[in-house]
C-alpha cells in the first residue's frame, strides 16, 4: 500500500495519506482543507536499508581482506 507524506503549503500541516493511483490529484490538507499540498519523499525505508547494506559490505570486505594473515 503506497503511503505518502504531504505537507500543506498554506498552514504547514504535515500528514500521511494512503494514495491509490489518480487519487493523488485530490489530496487535501487534513487541517485546513487546502489543495496546496506538496508530496514529501519518505526515505526512511530506503535510507535505512542502504546504509545498513553499505556498512555490512564494508565490514565483510574488511575482514575478508586480511589476506596477509594467511
Ligand atoms: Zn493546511
Amino acid at each position: 500500500m503506497p503511503i505518502f507524506e504531504y505537507r500543506c503549503k498554506d498552514c504547514g500541516h504535515r500528514f500521511e495519506k494512503l494514495v491509490f493511483g489518480s487519487q493523488s490529484l485530490e489530496v487535501r490538507c487534513e487541517k485546513c482543507g487546502s489543495q496546496h499540498v506538496e508530496k514529501m519523499i519518505s526515505a526512511f525505508a530506503t535510507s535505512a536499508s542502504q546504509s545498513d547494506s553499505v556498512a555490512g559490505m564494508g565490514n565483510s570486505s574488511c575482514s575478508s581482506g586480511g589476506s596477509g594473515f594467511s
